[in-house]
């Protein structure tokens, strides 16, 4: 197992692990359940504990960790994040509806800077 990618962000967290199943590599992620409700883990700040995604094949590491760096800075990913009106979850550009509560991006036509 090789540690391939830390952030604290759940929105990075959900394209790198689409970007992995898409190219069916084997990951596990930890600490992610933290970053819920805090029903489950109240006694852990999030911040304390950023998401990690892990790869099984440890030779793989550093391609698989490179390809995920250059897939973040890839342009498509610039687009303007938006947050959830329904829950507040703060989503990337690429998601059209919220990946929480699957409420509709509401605000695409507002363009709040
Ligand atoms: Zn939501």
């Amino acid at each position: 197992m090789r540690r391939v990618f830390v952030t604290q962000e759940f929105s990075e967290l959900r394209y790198v692990q689409s970007l992995l199943g898409e190219q069916h590599i084997d990951f596990v992620t930890k600490n992610e359940h933290l970053m819920g409700t805090g029903s489950a883990a109240g006694e852990v700040p999030p911040f304390f504990c950023p998401m990690e995604i892990w790869i099984a094949d440890d030779q793989k590491e550093e391609e698989i960790a490179a390809m995920i760096q250059r897939s973040l800075k890839a342009p498509r990913l610039v687009q303007a994040s938006w947050r959830c009106q329904t829950c507040g979850e703060e989503m990337e550009g690429q998601f059209s509806a919220c990946w929480k509560c699957a409420a509709p991006d509401l605000s695409s036509a507002m363009h709040a800077d």
